[in-house]
This record gives structure tokens, sequence and C-alpha cells, in this order.
């Protein structure tokens, strides 16, 4: 082109096209370039695409350069730039910038931005008795509000939102358009005079209290001790106050829940820290824009007007706590002045309600009172569950503020892989072009209803991609109900062990390329060789090239699934193995020997002996179980992990010398791997019983022999980057005290951050691992 063309204002000499992929569609981006490129004086246009947001600039080459670097250097709060692709394009004498509406083509791969907690500029306002928007529960901006709970699809604009049904008011519109308003092209844009409302409604769905009204009726139902059911951005909660044993107790009952730790919700960073002992980096995650539980140190001796009641979380040595995160929660809880429990609407096992009536049915008998609201929730986006670990963020559960997470993994490929992940806290993720979204969490697949959300969610993810997966990956397991979904979808199946898919889960969390060795510890997944593995050991050369080097020494679970609640029928499984013909003889005097009558103990020992309705297993998660019921802890768990837990609790001070135990050498066993023998240390642990030591001293030399025992592993293996990844180290003991351990012999340990070490994370392992192994399926 001719730089003689009259349109063409002085110094416009070149056009190019940009397109910036990642977290940039619902987080003001356009706007933000809108006034960027205005600054450097270029003109052009932007706007969202289904592939992430697309920008044209024409101007000089310096001031396009300059503008570049500003847009990827200080993106707007919230965005994440994924990756930023160029093209050069001719001139056309453009002269203006501007948004131009969005448009749909594109081929997917947009990242669509997580539900976030009320910015303080809208709290502001929502406190503010002159603002338009004082106590309004649905006030939001570009930096914050819902997002993935009310998509329908992308691009991401109102129409394709539950918001679509609501007209913005003329205010509310002049915000929308204004590129100089923080609610400049915000979706969910609302007012009193035009948005969503609340209703209060009892418990057979009859309006008692709506609008600003109903604050009054949730504040004295909450006071006088009743258990509310209130819809938030992603799910219902129930709420009572935390203060008070006997709604507690109440509410633990009805929930059937009875003694898995109760979540609180506080008004502030204050009163969050009147409750526990959070450190800096805990504080800023307990105030990020995810606004997630974080687990925090509990505060010895909290002041009395706040002392939260036994029954929240009895025994814990952490407490669960978030802020207020919705506008209606800061409304609420400012006006109690006290804590409250906030637990998932719904009863143990199943989803969180999301829709009205569902909630009046499924949390009839639960909730006294119900708090509704008109704008629709699409999909469940329960609370994140957060910690920190050696001073950097975990994210024990997917939810608010960190799903859908988007992952890139730097490994691009042709084929779109959809994984089903396993059966306890089910996600789906979706890899495609080098980039995984997963989903939020989606609850145990055991009943009806969880089926039902983990098959929506299989369908939602592509679709909000704009991908069509063409292979499904899931576990090994065959009767889980995400393996014969897969099998029935008609695509290509790859199979992905449950241990390596937790193994490639933590590597790609981490970046890691092989060799790496993966210690997979958790409670139970399907071995590739008909047995249940959980003590793995794996090594991976490469990603898609696994031998299994050791593992935890197998033994029986009497029942099988049934010792997954009875810890002490697994004490029996290990006292089988180790005494053999002479258990259990060998040790009437033991707390799980003691906890059967004699009818009973027969039976398990006569399936122990005949090996029927025992299944082998190498788990970790079951020997700590086993361990728990052997020191007396508890011999009946009422949730996953409960007896593991506890036993992690009462660990005390230890000099970190462990009990013995043995590796096997010149004998490995038939798959050529070695064996990790806790033979010794289940010896010790009884002789330690048997001679009175405090149970918290034979807890931490447990722990710390298990530390020792991947030490020594990795010692064996002589690989120097070693990933920690399986719901053991939710352990908060044990995988602190292997880092360490790791860390002070020259090994380099690495461990989960984005993605969950429990089975939350296994379908973003298994398309992973999928996408490294284009051979298969
Ligand atoms: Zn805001
Ligand atoms: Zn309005
Ligand atoms: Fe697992």
């Amino acid at each position: 082109m001719s730089a003689a063309s009259p349109a063409r204002p002085k110094g416009h000499d070149a056009r190019r096209r940009i397109l910036v992929r990642g977290l940039v569609q619902g987080v003001g981006f356009r706007p933000h370039t809108c006034r960027l490129a205005r600054r450097f004086g270029l003109a052009g246009w932007v706007c969202n695409t289904g592939d992430g947001v697309l920008i044209e600039v024409e101007g000089s080459r310096e001031l396009i350069d300059a503008f570049l670097r500003t847009l990827s250097e200080s993106p707007p709060a919230h965005a994440r730039i994924g990756a930023v692709e160029v093209e050069g394009l001719s001139p056309t004498g453009e002269r203006e910038f501007r948004i131009r509406t969005s448009r749909c083509d594109g081929g997917g791969g947009a990242a669509i931005l997580p539900d976030l907690a009320a910015c303080p500029d809208c709290l502001l306002e929502v406190f503010d008795p002159r603002d338009r928007r004082y106590l309004y529960p649905f006030t939001n901006c570009t930096h914050c509000g819902p997002r993935f709970s009310i998509i329908e699809g992308i691009p991401y604009d109102r129409a394709r939102t539950t918001m679509r049904s609501f007209r913005m008011c003329p205010a509310c519109l002049a915000e929308y358009r204004d590129p100089a308003s923080r609610r400049y092209h915000a979706q969910p844009n609302a007012c009193p005079v035009c948005g969503p409302r609340v209703t209060v409604r009892d418990t057979s769905g009859v309006p008692v209290a709506e609008g600003r009204e109903s604050v009054p009726h949730i504040v004295a139902a909450l006071r006088s001790g009743a258990i509310v059911a209130m819809k938030g951005v992603g799910g219902y909660h129930l709420l009572c106050d935390a203060r008070d044993p006997a709604v507690v107790g109440r509410l633990r009952r009805r929930k059937t829940r009875p003694d898995k730790p109760f979540a609180l919700m506080v008004a502030s960073l204050d009163e969050a820290r009147r409750l526990g002992d959070p450190s800096n980096r805990e504080m800023e995650l307990l105030s990020s824009p995810a606004a997630p539980i974080v687990l925090v140190p509990r505060r010895a001796g909290a002041p009395d007007p706040h002392a939260i009641a036994p029954e929240v979380a009895r025994g814990s040595p952490e407490l669960g706590i978030m802020l207020a995160h919705a506008p209606l929660h800061h409304i609420v809880l400012r006006e109690t002045g006290f804590p409250v429990v906030a637990t998932s609407g719904n009863r143990s096992g199943e989803p969180v309600a999301i829709d009205d009536r569902d909630a009046l049915e499924r949390l009839a008998g639960v909730a006294d009172l119900f708090v509704t609201h008109d704008r629709p929730i699409l999909r469940p986006v329960e609370d994140s569950v957060a910690r920190v670990t050696m001073g950097r963020e975990s994210i024990l559960r997917p939810g608010r503020g960190h799903a859908p997470l988007a992952l890139e993994t730097g490994r691009a490929g042709s084929r779109v892989i959809l994984g089903t992940g396993a059966h306890l806290k089910a996600t789906v993720s979706l890899a495609s072009g080098g980039t995984i979204v997963s989903s939020a969490h989606l609850g145990d697949l055991d009943t009806l209803q969880a089926r039902r959300a983990f098959e929506r969610a299989a369908r939602d993810i592509p679709t909000l991609a704009e991908r069509v997966p063409d292979v499904i990956a899931c576990d090994l397991h065959p009767d889980y109900p995400s393996t014969r979904f897969a099998v029935e979808s008609g695509l290509r199946v790859v199979g992905v062990q449950h241990h390596v898919a937790h193994v490639a889960a933590c590597m790609a969390d981490n970046d890691l390329t092989g060799p790496v060795l993966g210690v997979a510890w958790d409670g139970t997944g399907y071995g590739d060789d008909g047995t249940i593995w959980g003590g793995e050991f794996l090594l991976v050369h490469d990603m898609g090239e696994v031998h299994r080097f050791a593992h935890l020494r197998q033994f029986r679970l009497p029942g099988g699934e049934r010792a997954v609640r009875e810890p002490r029928r697994t004490a029996l499984g290990l006292l089988h193995e180790l005494f053999r013909t002479a258990f259990p003889d060998e040790a009437p005097d033991l707390a799980p020997v003691g906890a059967f009558d004699g009818e009973a103990l027969a039976v398990l020992r006569a399936i122990l002996d005949a090996g029927t309705h025992s299944p082998r297993t190498s788990s970790a998660g079951r020997l700590f179980d086993g361990i728990a019921a052997l020191i007396g802890l508890r011999q009946v768990s009422t949730f996953e992990g409960h007896a593991a837990l506890e036993l992690e609790w009462c660990a005390g001070a230890s000099d970190g010398e462990g009990y013995p135990f043995r590796l096997s050498g010149d004998e490995p066993d038939a798959g050529n791997s070695i064996v990790v023998d806790w033979g010794p240390t289940v010896a010790a642990v009884i002789d330690d019983v048997r001679s009175g030591t405090p149970a918290g001293s034979i807890a931490a030399a447990f722990h710390d022999t298990m530390a020792r025992m991947i030490l020594a592993v990795a010692e064996r293996a002589g690989i120097r980057q070693v990933a920690l990844t399986g719901g053991c180290f939710q352990n908060r003991r044990l995988l602190e005290s292997t880092i360490r351990l790791l860390r002070a012999t020259g090994f380099e340990p690495f461990w989960h951050h984005r993605v969950p070490c429990n089975d939350g994370g296994i379908s973003v392992g298994q398309v992973v691992w999928a996408a490294s192994r284009p051979g298969e399926g």
C-alpha cells in the first residue's frame, strides 16, 4: 500500500491482527484494550471470539509494538494471557478505535473466567446508603461476580447467560455502554430496578419476604437457631449459627454427616483471625477473588463471644474458613455479627442443589427456611477448598474462582481428548491444542443426581470449548459410571491406569518432563494386574512411558469395599498378612480384634484364610486406616479418609526416626517391582501399643516411617525429580515431612498446586497421558 493514500492518517504505516488466548473474556479485556489503543493513538477494533480476544490495530510500527508490550505486561486484573498470535495486515486507513459487538466465529479454546467474589468497589456501593445499589445482593462489575455458573455458551455475552431475561434499565445500560465505567460490558450488570430479586420462602415454598425485606427474616432465623438454605452464586449453602452446639448438631443429624468437619463463613479477615491463626499467605488466599475455604490452624483460646461450637470440627487442629463472597453473604453476615457454618446445600454424597424447586424438595427436612432468587444457576460451582503447603497454594477442591481450570501444557496435539475421571470427587477435563480445561468438582458418582451432573459436565465442557472430542480417556475400573460413560460414548477409548493418571496430573501441574519418580499414594485404584493399587512408585521416563518401580507390600481387605468404611477390617487384613494362621490368636488384646464379636471374627478369619471376598491391595491409604484402628483411634469411619485424618490429627512431636521397614532387593515380586515391606513397621507399632506408648507418639513415628519409605525408594531409583500425588498427600504432616526429607537428601520434590492431588485431578492426568500416547485408541 502506498503511503500517499489520501484517507490514511499520517504515520499509519502498519496494521496488525492480534489474537489473545487465555482467560481474557469477562474480565474487561475489551474496554482495557480500547483505552490502551486510544492512549497510543491507534485505530482499529477489538472483539471477543470463540478463540479469545481478537484485536486489529493500525498506526506506526513503533506505537503498535509499544501497545503490544503494554498489553502483555499489564493486562486487566484477573486476566491471564495464554498466548498472543500476531499477523501483519495492510493498513485500511481506519481512524478510530472501537469495540465491535462479538462475533461467533473461531475454532474454540477461549477460556471462560471462573465466578469471582464481590470486589471492594462493588462492596463500597452495596454499603453506601446514597448509592443506587445500596444493599443490592446482585451487584457486580467486570472485576467480580458470576461467570462460569451462568454461561450458556461463548462468546461470553449477556444473551448467552442466564441474565438474558433481565432487561437493563436506562441507568444500567448507560454504565454497560460507557467505556469509562467499571461496568462497561459487565454481562451480569444489574440493579434493584432491573435485576434479580431475593425471595425468602418457608419449607413449603410459600414466599414470606422479598427484596430488601428478606434480610431481617434471614438474620432472625439464623439468630433463633434455624438452618437456612441459601442460594448463592454457584449453588445452595446450608447456613446456621456456628456458636450454637444444638443447631450444629441438628444440621449433622439432618444432613447425615456425623463427623466430617464443617466449613465456616465469616464477614471479614479480622473475624477469620479471631477463629484461626492464618499465615500471611493464608490471609492472601482467604481474601483472594476466589474466596476459597482455606484450611488454617485454629487459634488457641479464641475469645468467648466468637467461640465456635465443638461440633463444627471436633478434634481438628485446623478450621476451614472462607470469607463472605457474594454481596448477599456480606449483607447477612454484617447483620448477624457471628460466624456461620456454611456447608454445601445437599445431603451427604449428593451434588449441591442449584435449582430452586430441586432445593425445596431435596433439602426438605434439612432446612427450616429457604432463600431463593431468580437468577438461574446453570451449573454447580461449589466453594473451592485450598490450603498453603510450604508457602504455596494447593487446591484440594476446584470450585469458585478455580473452575473451569485452564492449564497450558505446551504440548499441542491434534486430537481432542475428553477425560472422565474416577469415581470419587468427579471432574471432567478436555485437552485440545495444548490447553486443558477442567470442570468444577462434581461430587461422588454414587447417586443418580451426581451421575446426571457428571454427564451434563461431560457434554458441557466440550460445548463451552467449542470442541468435539475424538478420543475419550477413562479409568481402568470397569464398574465406574465414568468408565461406562466412556465405553458407551462411541468414541475411541483410552484406559489410563488410576495412579499413572495421578502422576501425570502432578507432572502437568508442575510442568515436569521425565524422568520422574511418581509416588502415587491413595485409598484405592484399579491396578493393571487386576489387584487394588494405592501405594505406588511409578517411574516415568517421559510422559507416556511408565514402569511400576516399587509398591507397598500387599495385604487382604476382608469384605472388600466394606473395609473402606471399617478400618478395623483393614487392621485384621494387616494382622492376617503378618501372623497368617496364628491370627487372631496372636493378637486378642488389640483394639480392632476386640471390635468384633467371636462369630464375626470367625467369618472374617475364614474369608481371609480362603482368600475369598478379600481382594489384595498395596494401598497406602488403607495402611494409614489400619494403623489408626490398631492404636485404638477409630474402628468405623463415617467419611472418606476419616481414620487416616484422625491419625494425622493425633500425631505429636517426634525425632523423625520412625519404625523399621524393609525394601526387597534380591527377591523383587513377579512384576519386577521392589516391594516396600511394612511388616517390621506394624510389628513395632503393636509392641508400642502393648507397652503403653501414647497414641500421639506412635502416630508421629508412623508418619515418619512413611516419609522414610519414600526416601528409601527414591534413593534406590536414583531419580532426582519426585512427584508426590494421590489422596494420601492431603495429609499435611506426611506431605511436609516427605518434602523436607527429600530436599535434605538432594532430591527435588514436587506436589500439587492448581490440580487436586486427590481424585479430583484424575481427569486431568487421563487427558495428559492419553495425549502423549498417539498410538493408542
Ligand atoms: Zn465488582
Ligand atoms: Zn438497572
Ligand atoms: Fe486416587
